[in-house]
This record gives structure tokens, C-alpha cells and sequence, in this order.
């Protein structure tokens, strides 16, 4: 079979419990239909959508693995970038692992209005109370707040949204807690799961540190793994990250980051259309379960 005609897998994947579109259930149906091999559900600080795809029930030609994305901060100062750690194959039932993402999801649920409040100071007419009303039981985030913004015709895009007001520094950008990395090693570890560092192209490590010097002190903390195909890695970085992931022994896994609706343009299991993540990643993963 044509390398590129073999079925894949996508091991990044946001449902409504965060800030993806799509139901669990929906997800699942999609999977199939698109003839994927095994999935993971990684919400932002929440197993809420992976649990529900669990109590449905998993299709027979499904793999699927329990995941979580959680948002860390970086072991050294000047880091900057999305800082994320995937945790795969976790028992959702895992007391501390529970306690101390509810605990993330409180200080999003915080910030979201001094959010809404700087949009508003700015002139923008936008009530947190309508995004929730769009959101339904899951959290809200910044994609929800922009996602608004666009149907309220202030800005053209989700990403011109973050680009102008929501992102890190833009003027409605408001910080919040994370969990320390080493902290959010250790609760995916002892909930069973394999802790595995996100999408590495959205990190940038500050002067005189290398993302081979993080990488090196994550696995001395006790990562596992290495997020190396994603769609916003190009072939060339992917080629990096896999040679970076072999030296230092870590598992390599891939996945899309597919948002749904939030993110229009990254579809499940293909991404912006050309990526694909080949089994045995899952059966490698699994197998270090
Ligand atoms: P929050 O959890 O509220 O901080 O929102 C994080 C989400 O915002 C993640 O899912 C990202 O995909 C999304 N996001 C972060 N930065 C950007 C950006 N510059 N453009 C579009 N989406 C973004
Ligand atoms: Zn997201
Ligand atoms: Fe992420
Ligand atoms: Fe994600």
C-alpha cells in the first residue's frame, strides 16, 4: 500500500469539553469515516471528552488512548510560545490528576471575564454571557471569546482576533496559572500515563538555550515522549524533532490539533491536508503504556 494511502492516526484532538466544535461522539464518527486507525481526545485540562467517548463506546476499528493537553509553565524563564504537555493513556478516574485540572480550569474560568472586561474598555460590545450561551457545558477559552468577536463583526478571523487582541502581549491578553512542568509530568505519570511534549515548533527557548537543552532537561524530569508531526511543522523540522526524539529515546507521536470549526482549516487525521501520522506510532505508545 502507498505509504500516503495507508490509513493513519491523529493523536491531537479537541472536543467540545474544550474548545474544539465536535461532540466526542461526533469525533468518533468522524474517525471512521475518515477511516483512521486509533485516535486520542487531548483536551485543554480536561478528560471530560475522552471519558464520554469511553462510556459510547469505542468502534472495534478504532484504536483509542485517554489524553489530556495540559497548558505548563516552561522549566526556565524566557520561554516563550505555547508550552503544552500531552499526557496519553491516563486514567481519567485519577484523583490528583482530576483535582489539579479543575483547578487549571477554574483559573481559565477567572480570566475570561478581565478578558471580556479589556475587550469592552476597548469599545467592543461583547458579554460573556453570550459566549457561554454558544459554548454549551464545556470550558470556555479564547478561541470561544474570539469565535464571538468574528460573529459580532469586529474582527474578520479567529486568528485575526488573537493576532490583534487575545494573543500574548496584545492589548486584551490577560496571563494565568499554569501548572509547573515538572508537576505536570509527574500527575500524567502517576495517573499511567506517557507525558509527551507538544507541537515544539511553537516554542521559542530563550538566547543561549536550545530546544535540544529542554528536551534533555524534560526527559531528566521524566518526559516521555515528543509531539513530532503536526501541522505546523514543516518536513524539515519534522526531520529535526525526529532525530532530536531518537537521540534522547523519547517516543514520537503526532496528531493534528484538530479544533473543528475553530480552527476551519485543520481537518481531522490530514491537518492542512498533507500530514500523516502512521500507525505503529500508536502500537510504540501503547506498548511503553
Ligand atoms: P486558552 O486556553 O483560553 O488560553 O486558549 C488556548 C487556545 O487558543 C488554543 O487552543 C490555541 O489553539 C488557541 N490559540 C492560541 N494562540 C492562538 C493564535 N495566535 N491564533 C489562533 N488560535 C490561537
Ligand atoms: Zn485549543
Ligand atoms: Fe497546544
Ligand atoms: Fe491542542
Amino acid at each position: 500500500m502507498d505509504y500516503n494511502e495507508s490509513p493513519g492516526i491523529d493523536l491531537h484532538i479537541h472536543s467540545n469539553a474544550s474548545d474544539g466544535t465536535c461532540s466526542p461522539a461526533e469525533i468518533l464518527i468522524l474517525a471512521q469515516r475518515l477511516k483512521l486507525r486509533a485516535i486520542s481526545i487531548t483536551d485543554h485540562d480536561s478528560i471530560d471528552g475522552a471519558r464520554e467517548a469511553l462510556a459510547l463506546g469505542i468502534p472495534e476499528s478504532l484504536g483509542f488512548l485517554t489524553g489530556v493537553e495540559i497548558s505548563a509553565a516552561p522549566p526556565f524563564p524566557g520561554c516563550v510560545g505555547s508550552f503544552h504537555v500531552l499526557g496519553y493513556g491516563i486514567r481519567p478516574d485519577d484523583p490528583v490528576l482530576n483535582k489539579t485540572l479543575e483547578v487549571q480550569r477554574a483559573a481559565r474560568d477567572n480570566r475570561n471575564p478581565m478578558i471580556v472586561e479589556r475587550l469592552r474598555e476597548m469599545g467592543m460590545e461583547i458579554s460573556l454571557e453570550e459566549i457561554r450561551a454558544e459554548t454549551g457545558d464545556g470550558q470556555v477559552g479564547r478561541p470561544h471569546i474570539a469565535r464571538r468577536m468574528v460573529k459580532l463583526g469586529i474582527v474578520g478571523s479567529i486568528d485575526e482576533a488573537f493576532d490583534k487582541h487575545l494573543a500574548a502581549g496584545k492589548p486584551a491578553y490577560v496571563d494565568k496559572p499554569r501548572v509547573e512542568c515538572r508537576r505536570a509530568i509527574d500527575i500524567i505519570r502517576n495517573a499511567g500515563g506517557v507525558p509527551v511534549l507538544a507541537h515544539p515548533i511553537l516554542l521559542t527557548t530563550p538566547p543561549g538555550k536550545s530546544l535540544e537543552d529542554l528536551i534533555i532537561h524534560l526527559k531528566e524530569m521524566g518526559l516521555k515522549g515528543m509531539e513530532v508531526y503536526y501541522p505546523e511543522h514543516p518536513p524539515e523540522a519534522s526531520a529535526r524533532f525526529e532525530s532530536m526524539a531518537e537521540r534522547h529515546g523519547l517516543l514520537m507521536t503526532g496528531g493534528t490539533d484538530f479544533h473543528g470549526a475553530i480552527k476551519p482549516d485543520i481537518a481531522m487525521g490530514s491537518g492542512a491536508g498533507d500530514l500523516h501520522v502512521p500507525f505503529h506510532l500508536y502500537e510504540t505508545l501503547v506498548a511503553a503504556l
